[in-house]
Protein backbone atom coordinates (compact mmCIF):
# COMPACT_ATOMS: atom_id res chain seq x y z
CA UNK A 1 0.00 0.00 0.00
CA UNK A 2 1.44 3.34 -0.99
CA UNK A 3 0.76 6.39 1.63
CA UNK A 4 1.16 9.85 0.45
CA UNK A 5 3.22 11.87 3.54
CA UNK A 6 1.34 14.65 4.55
CA UNK A 7 3.74 18.27 2.90
CA UNK A 8 3.01 21.61 3.86
CA UNK A 9 0.60 22.03 1.79
CA UNK A 10 -1.64 19.10 3.49
CA UNK A 11 -0.76 21.43 7.13
CA UNK A 12 -2.62 24.27 5.27
CA UNK A 13 -5.45 22.99 4.29
CA UNK A 14 -5.67 20.39 7.55
CA UNK A 15 -5.04 23.35 10.17
CA UNK A 16 -7.97 25.15 8.08
CA UNK A 17 -10.24 22.67 9.66
CA UNK A 18 -9.26 23.49 13.06
CA UNK A 19 -10.19 26.67 14.82
CA UNK A 20 -7.65 25.79 17.81
CA UNK A 21 -3.50 26.05 16.93
CA UNK A 22 -2.91 24.36 20.20
CA UNK A 23 -4.72 21.22 18.91
CA UNK A 24 -2.71 21.14 15.68
CA UNK A 25 0.45 19.87 16.71
CA UNK A 26 3.26 19.57 13.65
CA UNK A 27 5.86 18.67 15.87
CA UNK A 28 4.89 15.84 18.18
CA UNK A 29 6.89 14.68 21.17
CA UNK A 30 7.53 10.91 22.57
CA UNK A 31 4.08 11.53 24.33
CA UNK A 32 2.79 10.11 21.04
CA UNK A 33 4.68 7.47 20.12
CA UNK A 34 4.57 4.42 22.44
CA UNK A 35 1.67 2.89 24.17
CA UNK A 36 1.73 1.34 27.88
CA UNK A 37 3.48 -1.05 26.75
CA UNK A 38 6.60 0.35 24.32
CA UNK A 39 7.05 -2.82 22.38
CA UNK A 40 5.91 -1.15 19.15
CA UNK A 41 7.02 2.39 18.85
CA UNK A 42 5.92 4.86 16.09
CA UNK A 43 6.06 8.87 15.53
CA UNK A 44 3.23 10.62 13.69
CA UNK A 45 3.70 13.09 11.09
CA UNK A 46 1.03 15.09 12.79
CA UNK A 47 -1.22 15.17 16.14
CA UNK A 48 -4.95 17.02 15.82
CA UNK A 49 -6.85 17.04 18.86
CA UNK A 50 -10.52 17.53 17.69
CA UNK A 51 -13.02 18.96 19.81
CA UNK A 52 -16.42 18.57 17.47
CA UNK A 53 -17.43 15.90 15.49
CA UNK A 54 -17.60 18.16 12.66
CA UNK A 55 -13.46 18.72 13.05
CA UNK A 56 -13.23 14.94 13.33
CA UNK A 57 -15.72 14.44 9.70
CA UNK A 58 -13.05 17.16 7.74
CA UNK A 59 -10.05 15.43 8.76
CA UNK A 60 -11.02 11.70 7.93
CA UNK A 61 -12.23 12.49 4.56
CA UNK A 62 -9.14 14.89 3.84
CA UNK A 63 -6.81 11.89 4.96
CA UNK A 64 -8.80 8.98 3.19
CA UNK A 65 -9.14 11.61 0.20
CA UNK A 66 -5.60 11.86 0.21
CA UNK A 67 -4.32 8.52 0.91
CA UNK A 68 -3.00 9.82 4.40
CA UNK A 69 -2.68 7.53 7.19
CA UNK A 70 -5.43 8.50 10.50
CA UNK A 71 -4.93 6.60 13.75
CA UNK A 72 -7.87 7.88 16.52
CA UNK A 73 -5.99 7.40 19.82
CA UNK A 74 -7.53 7.57 23.43
CA UNK A 75 -5.45 7.57 26.54
CA UNK A 76 -2.92 5.67 25.11
CA UNK A 77 -3.13 2.86 27.94
CA UNK A 78 -3.91 0.23 25.55
CA UNK A 79 -0.75 -2.64 25.18
CA UNK A 80 -1.00 -3.97 22.01
CA UNK A 81 0.33 -0.70 19.81
CA UNK A 82 -2.86 -0.82 17.83
CA UNK A 83 -2.78 3.28 18.68
CA UNK A 84 0.58 4.14 17.14
CA UNK A 85 1.32 5.47 13.36
CA UNK A 86 2.81 2.42 12.13
CA UNK A 87 2.20 4.27 8.78
CA UNK A 88 3.49 7.36 9.39
CA UNK A 89 0.11 9.88 9.20
CA UNK A 90 -2.06 11.60 11.23
CA UNK A 91 -2.73 10.52 14.97
CA UNK A 92 -5.94 11.92 16.03
CA UNK A 93 -6.02 12.56 19.77
CA UNK A 94 -9.44 12.62 20.99
CA UNK A 95 -8.19 12.94 24.37
CA UNK A 96 -9.88 16.70 24.43
CA UNK A 97 -13.37 15.68 23.14
CA UNK A 98 -14.59 14.74 26.66
CA UNK A 99 -17.21 16.17 27.36
CA UNK A 100 -20.72 14.41 29.08
CA UNK A 101 -23.21 15.32 26.79
CA UNK A 102 -26.48 13.62 28.24
CA UNK A 103 -27.19 11.99 31.58
CA UNK A 104 -30.52 10.64 31.37
CA UNK A 105 -31.55 8.29 34.29
CA UNK A 106 -35.32 7.85 33.00
CA UNK A 107 -33.70 5.74 29.42
CA UNK A 108 -30.92 4.52 31.69
CA UNK A 109 -28.35 5.89 29.29
CA UNK A 110 -26.04 8.57 29.50
CA UNK A 111 -24.13 10.23 26.33
CA UNK A 112 -20.41 11.42 26.33
CA UNK A 113 -17.68 12.65 23.74
CA UNK A 114 -15.34 9.70 23.22
CA UNK A 115 -12.30 11.21 24.62
CA UNK A 116 -13.54 11.03 28.31
CA UNK A 117 -12.10 8.51 30.72
CA UNK A 118 -13.48 6.14 32.39
CA UNK A 119 -12.34 7.65 35.85
CA UNK A 120 -14.29 10.74 34.74
CA UNK A 121 -17.50 8.95 33.95
CA UNK A 122 -17.22 7.16 37.73
CA UNK A 123 -16.74 10.51 38.99
CA UNK A 124 -19.49 12.11 37.48
CA UNK A 125 -22.00 9.39 38.88
CA UNK A 126 -20.24 8.43 42.39
CA UNK A 127 -23.61 10.71 43.86
CA UNK A 128 -26.02 9.27 41.34
CA UNK A 129 -27.92 6.00 41.88
CA UNK A 130 -26.74 4.73 38.50
CA UNK A 131 -23.26 3.25 37.16
CA UNK A 132 -21.93 2.20 34.35
CA UNK A 133 -20.97 -0.77 35.03
CA UNK A 134 -18.00 -2.91 33.13
CA UNK A 135 -14.92 -2.56 35.57
CA UNK A 136 -11.57 -2.26 33.31
CA UNK A 137 -9.10 -1.98 35.78
CA UNK A 138 -7.04 1.16 33.76
CA UNK A 139 -9.46 3.71 35.26
CA UNK A 140 -7.68 6.45 33.09
CA UNK A 141 -8.13 4.58 29.44
CA UNK A 142 -10.64 6.94 27.53
CA UNK A 143 -14.48 5.50 26.62
CA UNK A 144 -13.23 5.15 23.15
CA UNK A 145 -10.53 3.14 23.84
CA UNK A 146 -12.37 1.03 25.90
CA UNK A 147 -15.10 0.44 22.96
CA UNK A 148 -12.58 -0.36 20.42
CA UNK A 149 -10.66 -2.39 22.27
CA UNK A 150 -14.26 -3.74 24.13
CA UNK A 151 -12.49 -3.73 27.02
CA UNK A 152 -13.02 -6.53 29.68
CA UNK A 153 -13.22 -6.09 33.24
CA UNK A 154 -13.98 -7.16 36.87
CA UNK A 155 -17.62 -8.24 36.36
CA UNK A 156 -17.99 -10.05 33.01
CA UNK A 157 -19.24 -13.16 34.64
CA UNK A 158 -22.56 -11.08 35.60
CA UNK A 159 -22.65 -8.13 33.91
CA UNK A 160 -20.74 -8.93 30.39
CA UNK A 161 -17.91 -6.64 28.93
CA UNK A 162 -17.71 -3.32 27.36
CA UNK A 163 -20.06 -4.51 24.20
CA UNK A 164 -23.08 -5.37 26.89
CA UNK A 165 -22.80 -1.63 27.87
CA UNK A 166 -22.93 0.32 24.75
CA UNK A 167 -26.51 1.44 22.95
CA UNK A 168 -25.36 3.49 20.29
CA UNK A 169 -22.45 4.60 18.98
CA UNK A 170 -21.84 8.05 16.65
CA UNK A 171 -18.79 7.23 14.47
CA UNK A 172 -17.11 9.12 11.36
CA UNK A 173 -16.42 6.81 7.84
CA UNK A 174 -14.18 7.75 5.67
CA UNK A 175 -16.70 9.50 3.10
CA UNK A 176 -16.68 12.05 5.95
CA UNK A 177 -20.11 11.02 7.25
CA UNK A 178 -21.37 11.19 11.18
CA UNK A 179 -23.62 7.69 11.31
CA UNK A 180 -25.28 7.09 14.18
CA UNK A 181 -25.32 3.00 14.81
CA UNK A 182 -27.57 1.75 17.56
CA UNK A 183 -30.19 3.71 19.48
CA UNK A 184 -31.47 4.14 22.91
CA UNK A 185 -34.10 1.68 22.53
CA UNK A 186 -32.74 -1.59 24.69
CA UNK A 187 -33.99 -4.50 21.90
CA UNK A 188 -33.02 -3.97 18.10
CA UNK A 189 -33.91 -7.15 15.15
CA UNK A 190 -33.43 -4.21 12.35
CA UNK A 191 -30.81 -5.63 10.49
CA UNK A 192 -27.29 -5.71 10.82
CA UNK A 193 -25.38 -3.99 13.94
CA UNK A 194 -22.92 -1.88 12.86
CA UNK A 195 -22.80 -0.67 16.21
CA UNK A 196 -21.46 -4.32 17.07
CA UNK A 197 -18.97 -4.51 14.29
CA UNK A 198 -17.58 -1.31 15.42
CA UNK A 199 -16.92 -2.48 18.95
CA UNK A 200 -13.62 -4.41 19.42
CA UNK A 201 -12.52 -2.82 15.84
CA UNK A 202 -9.21 -1.32 16.93
CA UNK A 203 -10.20 1.68 15.38
CA UNK A 204 -9.42 0.40 11.95
CA UNK A 205 -12.99 1.04 10.68
CA UNK A 206 -14.05 4.31 11.84
CA UNK A 207 -13.81 7.22 14.59
CA UNK A 208 -15.64 7.00 17.36
CA UNK A 209 -16.81 10.34 18.43
CA UNK A 210 -20.06 9.80 20.93
CA UNK A 211 -21.03 7.19 22.75
CA UNK A 212 -24.38 6.28 24.17
CA UNK A 213 -23.73 3.72 27.57
CA UNK A 214 -26.15 1.76 29.23
CA UNK A 215 -26.93 2.47 33.41
CA UNK A 216 -27.53 0.19 36.28
CA UNK A 217 -29.25 1.11 39.76
CA UNK A 218 -26.23 0.96 41.43
CA UNK A 219 -26.55 -2.85 43.50
CA UNK A 220 -27.33 -1.75 47.20
CA UNK A 221 -25.14 -4.52 48.42
CA UNK A 222 -21.77 -5.73 47.80
CA UNK A 223 -19.25 -8.13 49.37
CA UNK A 224 -16.20 -9.30 48.22
CA UNK A 225 -14.56 -13.12 49.44
CA UNK A 226 -11.31 -13.79 49.51
CA UNK A 227 -10.52 -17.50 49.70
CA UNK A 228 -6.76 -18.64 50.05
CA UNK A 229 -5.87 -22.18 48.50
CA UNK A 230 -2.88 -23.77 49.23
CA UNK A 231 -1.95 -23.51 46.11
CA UNK A 232 -3.13 -21.66 42.55
CA UNK A 233 -4.04 -25.04 40.97
CA UNK A 234 -6.87 -25.46 43.75
CA UNK A 235 -7.97 -22.32 43.76
CA UNK A 236 -8.60 -22.23 39.45
CA UNK A 237 -9.98 -25.66 40.08
CA UNK A 238 -12.64 -24.65 41.87
CA UNK A 239 -14.16 -21.44 40.03
CA UNK A 240 -16.05 -23.97 37.35
CA UNK A 241 -17.73 -25.92 40.48
CA UNK A 242 -18.32 -22.31 41.84
CA UNK A 243 -20.42 -21.03 38.88
CA UNK A 244 -21.99 -24.41 37.79
CA UNK A 245 -23.85 -24.04 41.37
CA UNK A 246 -25.96 -21.28 40.59
CA UNK A 247 -24.03 -18.59 41.78
CA UNK A 248 -23.72 -15.40 39.57
CA UNK A 249 -20.92 -13.76 41.14
CA UNK A 250 -19.91 -10.23 39.32
CA UNK A 251 -16.11 -11.15 39.80
CA UNK A 252 -13.95 -14.25 40.16
CA UNK A 253 -9.99 -13.29 39.83
CA UNK A 254 -7.11 -15.46 40.81
CA UNK A 255 -3.90 -14.66 41.90
CA UNK A 256 -0.59 -16.33 43.34
CA UNK A 257 1.35 -15.29 46.35
CA UNK A 258 4.01 -14.89 43.70
CA UNK A 259 3.09 -11.73 41.40
CA UNK A 260 1.46 -10.52 45.03
CA UNK A 261 4.57 -10.64 45.96
CA UNK A 262 6.13 -8.70 43.46
CA UNK A 263 3.24 -6.05 43.82
CA UNK A 264 4.12 -5.85 47.89
CA UNK A 265 7.77 -5.17 46.99
CA UNK A 266 6.92 -2.32 44.25
CA UNK A 267 4.32 -0.63 45.82
CA UNK A 268 6.13 -1.13 48.81
CA UNK A 269 2.88 -2.34 50.79
CA UNK A 270 1.24 -5.37 52.78
CA UNK A 271 -1.02 -7.92 51.58
CA UNK A 272 -3.68 -8.34 53.96
CA UNK A 273 -3.74 -11.83 53.90
CA UNK A 274 -0.63 -13.65 55.31
CA UNK A 275 -1.75 -17.47 54.32
CA UNK A 276 -2.35 -19.53 51.50
CA UNK A 277 -0.96 -19.39 47.76
CA UNK A 278 -3.60 -19.32 45.64
CA UNK A 279 -6.30 -16.79 45.40
CA UNK A 280 -9.50 -16.54 44.61
CA UNK A 281 -11.16 -13.08 44.93
CA UNK A 282 -14.87 -13.60 44.56
CA UNK A 283 -17.34 -10.43 44.13
CA UNK A 284 -20.59 -10.72 44.90
CA UNK A 285 -23.54 -7.97 44.61
CA UNK A 286 -27.54 -7.91 45.35
CA UNK A 287 -30.13 -5.84 46.66
CA UNK A 288 -30.92 -7.42 49.55
CA UNK A 289 -28.44 -9.52 52.64
CA UNK A 290 -30.29 -12.33 52.62
CA UNK A 291 -29.87 -12.63 48.88
CA UNK A 292 -25.92 -11.68 49.39
CA UNK A 293 -25.48 -13.90 52.38
CA UNK A 294 -27.03 -16.95 50.78
CA UNK A 295 -24.99 -16.96 47.57
CA UNK A 296 -21.79 -16.64 49.76
CA UNK A 297 -22.62 -19.64 51.75
CA UNK A 298 -23.60 -21.52 48.69
CA UNK A 299 -20.21 -20.40 46.92
CA UNK A 300 -17.92 -21.22 50.05
CA UNK A 301 -18.78 -24.85 50.88
CA UNK A 302 -18.61 -25.44 47.09
CA UNK A 303 -14.83 -24.74 47.94
CA UNK A 304 -14.17 -26.45 50.98
CA UNK A 305 -13.83 -29.83 48.87
CA UNK A 306 -10.49 -28.09 47.25
CA UNK A 307 -8.92 -27.44 50.11
CA UNK A 308 -10.21 -23.47 50.32
CA UNK A 309 -8.72 -22.25 53.48
CA UNK A 310 -10.82 -19.93 55.92
CA UNK A 311 -12.35 -16.83 53.63
CA UNK A 312 -12.08 -13.36 54.57
CA UNK A 313 -15.37 -11.45 53.82
CA UNK A 314 -15.18 -7.98 53.40
CA UNK A 315 -17.52 -4.80 52.62
CA UNK A 316 -16.91 -4.21 49.27
CA UNK A 317 -16.33 -0.46 50.26
CA UNK A 318 -14.17 -1.82 53.15
CA UNK A 319 -10.19 -0.43 53.31
CA UNK A 320 -9.10 -3.64 53.49
CA UNK A 321 -11.26 -4.73 50.35
CA UNK A 322 -10.40 -1.69 48.87
CA UNK A 323 -6.54 -2.97 49.33
CA UNK A 324 -7.09 -5.64 47.90
CA UNK A 325 -8.48 -4.21 44.31
CA UNK A 326 -5.69 -1.90 44.00
CA UNK A 327 -3.27 -4.93 44.69
CA UNK A 328 -5.28 -6.52 41.97
CA UNK A 329 -5.68 -3.30 39.58
CA UNK A 330 -1.98 -2.77 40.06
CA UNK A 331 -0.01 -6.44 39.37
CA UNK A 332 0.30 -5.30 36.02
CA UNK A 333 2.37 -2.56 36.50
CA UNK A 334 4.09 -4.42 39.38
CA UNK A 335 5.38 -6.73 36.96
CA UNK A 336 6.37 -4.00 34.37
CA UNK A 337 8.29 -2.63 37.20
CA UNK A 338 9.82 -6.11 37.81
CA UNK A 339 11.79 -6.06 34.68
CA UNK A 340 13.12 -4.01 31.86
CA UNK A 341 11.20 -5.32 29.33
CA UNK A 342 7.60 -6.71 29.42
CA UNK A 343 5.17 -8.30 26.99
CA UNK A 344 1.78 -9.99 27.47
CA UNK A 345 0.23 -13.01 26.00
CA UNK A 346 -4.43 -12.40 27.10
CA UNK A 347 -5.41 -15.64 25.49
CA UNK A 348 -9.08 -16.50 26.51
CA UNK A 349 -10.25 -19.80 26.90
CA UNK A 350 -13.32 -22.18 28.07
CA UNK A 351 -12.97 -21.32 31.94
CA UNK A 352 -12.50 -24.85 32.61
CA UNK A 353 -9.41 -25.26 30.50
CA UNK A 354 -7.28 -22.25 32.91
CA UNK A 355 -5.14 -24.71 34.49
CA UNK A 356 -4.29 -26.57 31.23
CA UNK A 357 -3.05 -23.20 29.98
CA UNK A 358 -1.38 -22.67 33.21
CA UNK A 359 0.78 -26.28 33.39
CA UNK A 360 1.62 -25.42 29.57
CA UNK A 361 3.00 -22.08 31.18
CA UNK A 362 5.31 -23.70 33.80
CA UNK A 363 6.90 -26.11 31.48
CA UNK A 364 7.50 -23.31 29.09
CA UNK A 365 9.17 -21.51 31.99
CA UNK A 366 10.90 -24.36 32.76
CA UNK A 367 11.99 -24.90 29.16
CA UNK A 368 13.20 -21.79 28.85
CA UNK A 369 14.39 -20.07 31.53
CA UNK A 370 12.15 -17.48 31.11
CA UNK A 371 10.23 -15.73 33.90
CA UNK A 372 6.39 -15.91 32.97
CA UNK A 373 4.12 -14.65 35.65
CA UNK A 374 0.53 -14.16 35.62
CA UNK A 375 -2.89 -13.63 36.94
CA UNK A 376 -6.38 -13.66 35.58
CA UNK A 377 -10.01 -13.56 35.32
CA UNK A 378 -10.89 -17.40 36.77
CA UNK A 379 -14.34 -16.41 35.63
CA UNK A 380 -14.20 -15.69 32.12
CA UNK A 381 -11.12 -17.81 31.11
CA UNK A 382 -9.10 -14.59 30.41
CA UNK A 383 -5.25 -14.96 31.13
CA UNK A 384 -2.69 -12.34 31.64
CA UNK A 385 0.78 -14.25 31.08
CA UNK A 386 3.29 -11.98 30.75
CA UNK A 387 6.91 -12.59 29.39
CA UNK A 388 9.78 -10.79 31.40
CA UNK A 389 13.02 -10.32 29.98
CA UNK A 390 15.00 -9.86 33.12
CA UNK A 391 18.62 -10.01 32.63
CA UNK A 392 18.32 -11.78 28.77
CA UNK A 393 19.76 -9.97 26.10
CA UNK A 394 17.79 -8.38 23.61
CA UNK A 395 18.34 -10.94 20.99
CA UNK A 396 17.45 -14.02 22.92
CA UNK A 397 14.04 -12.00 24.84
CA UNK A 398 13.13 -11.56 21.14
CA UNK A 399 13.54 -15.17 20.24
CA UNK A 400 12.22 -16.60 23.47
CA UNK A 401 9.25 -14.26 23.66
CA UNK A 402 8.35 -15.33 20.11
CA UNK A 403 8.50 -19.02 20.73
CA UNK A 404 6.49 -18.90 23.87
CA UNK A 405 3.38 -16.65 21.87
CA UNK A 406 3.13 -19.12 19.43
CA UNK A 407 3.00 -22.24 21.52
CA UNK A 408 0.50 -20.06 24.18
CA UNK A 409 -0.99 -19.31 20.81
CA UNK A 410 -1.02 -23.15 19.86
CA UNK A 411 -2.58 -24.10 23.33
CA UNK A 412 -5.70 -21.44 22.99
CA UNK A 413 -6.72 -22.52 19.50
CA UNK A 414 -6.65 -26.21 20.40
CA UNK A 415 -8.66 -25.52 23.99
CA UNK A 416 -11.21 -23.61 21.46
CA UNK A 417 -10.25 -20.28 23.13
CA UNK A 418 -9.61 -16.98 21.28
CA UNK A 419 -5.91 -14.96 21.11
CA UNK A 420 -6.67 -11.60 22.98
CA UNK A 421 -9.97 -11.76 25.89
CA UNK A 422 -9.72 -7.71 26.15
CA UNK A 423 -6.35 -6.23 25.12
CA UNK A 424 -7.01 -6.97 21.59
CA UNK A 425 -4.46 -7.73 18.70
CA UNK A 426 -3.13 -4.15 17.43
CA UNK A 427 0.23 -4.40 15.73
CA UNK A 428 2.15 -6.34 18.02
CA UNK A 429 0.11 -9.42 17.36
CA UNK A 430 -1.43 -9.28 13.86
CA UNK A 431 1.20 -11.81 11.91
CA UNK A 432 -0.45 -14.42 14.06
CA UNK A 433 -3.74 -13.41 13.57
CA UNK A 434 -4.60 -15.11 10.10
CA UNK A 435 -2.69 -18.38 10.98
CA UNK A 436 -4.71 -18.90 14.26
CA UNK A 437 -8.36 -17.56 12.75
CA UNK A 438 -7.94 -19.14 9.19
CA UNK A 439 -7.29 -17.49 5.46
CA UNK A 440 -11.19 -17.85 5.03
CA UNK A 441 -12.25 -15.90 8.24
CA UNK A 442 -9.33 -12.98 7.72
CA UNK A 443 -10.20 -12.48 3.92
CA UNK A 444 -13.66 -12.14 4.61
CA UNK A 445 -12.32 -9.03 7.49
CA UNK A 446 -10.78 -7.75 4.71
CA UNK A 447 -13.64 -7.25 2.52
CA UNK A 448 -15.29 -5.57 5.27
CA UNK A 449 -12.25 -3.41 6.18
CA UNK A 450 -12.44 -2.30 2.39
CA UNK A 451 -16.04 -1.85 2.21
CA UNK A 452 -15.85 1.02 5.27
CA UNK A 453 -12.60 2.15 4.53
CA UNK A 454 -11.75 1.52 0.63
CA UNK A 455 -8.20 3.48 0.72
CA UNK A 456 -6.95 1.81 3.70
CA UNK A 457 -5.98 4.58 5.97
CA UNK A 458 -7.83 3.94 8.91
CA UNK A 459 -5.12 2.45 11.37
CA UNK A 460 -3.50 0.36 8.77
CA UNK A 461 -1.67 -2.66 9.04
CA UNK A 462 -3.47 -3.56 12.62
CA UNK A 463 -5.37 -7.11 13.73
CA UNK A 464 -4.40 -9.22 10.78
CA UNK A 465 -1.85 -7.77 7.50
CA UNK A 466 -4.22 -6.04 4.91
CA UNK A 467 -2.80 -8.04 2.06
C1 LIG B 1 -2.55 -1.35 34.39
C2 LIG B 1 -3.46 -1.64 33.23
C3 LIG B 1 -4.62 -2.34 33.44
C4 LIG B 1 -5.47 -2.63 32.38
N1 LIG B 1 -6.61 -3.31 32.63
C5 LIG B 1 -7.45 -3.59 31.63
C6 LIG B 1 -8.65 -4.30 31.89
O1 LIG B 1 -8.98 -4.65 33.02
N2 LIG B 1 -9.45 -4.59 30.84
C7 LIG B 1 -9.12 -4.22 29.56
O2 LIG B 1 -9.87 -4.51 28.64
N3 LIG B 1 -7.99 -3.54 29.30
C8 LIG B 1 -7.16 -3.21 30.29
N4 LIG B 1 -6.01 -2.53 30.02
C9 LIG B 1 -5.69 -2.16 28.63
C10 LIG B 1 -6.23 -0.79 28.18
O3 LIG B 1 -6.51 0.04 29.28
C11 LIG B 1 -7.47 -0.95 27.32
O4 LIG B 1 -7.14 -1.63 26.12
C12 LIG B 1 -8.20 0.35 26.98
O5 LIG B 1 -9.46 0.04 26.43
C13 LIG B 1 -7.44 1.25 26.03
O6 LIG B 1 -8.07 2.52 26.02
P1 LIG B 1 -7.26 3.84 25.66
O7 LIG B 1 -8.19 5.00 25.75
O8 LIG B 1 -6.03 3.95 26.42
O9 LIG B 1 -6.99 3.57 24.10
P2 LIG B 1 -5.65 3.56 23.24
O10 LIG B 1 -4.63 2.69 23.87
O11 LIG B 1 -5.25 4.96 22.96
O12 LIG B 1 -6.20 2.89 21.92
C14 LIG B 1 -6.63 1.55 21.90
C15 LIG B 1 -7.32 1.25 20.56
O13 LIG B 1 -8.55 1.96 20.47
C16 LIG B 1 -8.58 2.78 19.30
N5 LIG B 1 -9.32 3.98 19.62
C17 LIG B 1 -9.17 4.78 20.70
N6 LIG B 1 -10.08 5.76 20.68
C18 LIG B 1 -10.81 5.59 19.55
C19 LIG B 1 -11.91 6.29 18.95
N7 LIG B 1 -12.43 7.37 19.51
N8 LIG B 1 -12.41 5.84 17.77
C20 LIG B 1 -11.87 4.73 17.17
N9 LIG B 1 -10.86 4.03 17.70
C21 LIG B 1 -10.34 4.45 18.87
C22 LIG B 1 -7.11 3.02 18.96
O14 LIG B 1 -6.95 3.31 17.58
C23 LIG B 1 -6.51 1.69 19.34
O15 LIG B 1 -6.74 0.76 18.30
C24 LIG B 1 -5.14 -2.21 31.06
C25 LIG B 1 -3.97 -1.48 30.84
C26 LIG B 1 -3.13 -1.20 31.91
C27 LIG B 1 -1.89 -0.40 31.64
Amino acid sequence: MHYHKINSNDLQNLSSFITDKERFITNPTSHWDHDQFKTVKAMPDLVIQPITNEEVQKVVKYASDNHIPLVARGNSTGLMGANLTVKGGISLDMIKMNKVIEYEPESLTMTVQAGIRLKDIEEFLADKPFTYMPAPAMHWAAIGGNVDTNAGGLKAIKYGVTREHIRKLSVVLTDGRLYKFGTKAVKSASGYSLKDLIIGSEGTLGVVTEVTLRLYPRPKKSINAIIPFPNLDSAIKSVPAILASGVVPTTVEFMGRKVINLWEKYYNEKFPIETGNGFIILGLDAFTDDELKAELQQALAVTKPFNAEKAVILDADSAKAKKIWECREALLLAIQKSTPKMDEIDICVPINKIPEVLHRVDELEEDTGMRIPNFGHAGDGNLHIYLCSDNLSDEEYKEKSKYIISELYKTAKALDGNMSGEHGIGYARKDWFEDYYGQDYTDLLRKLKKVFDPNSVINPDKIFPLE
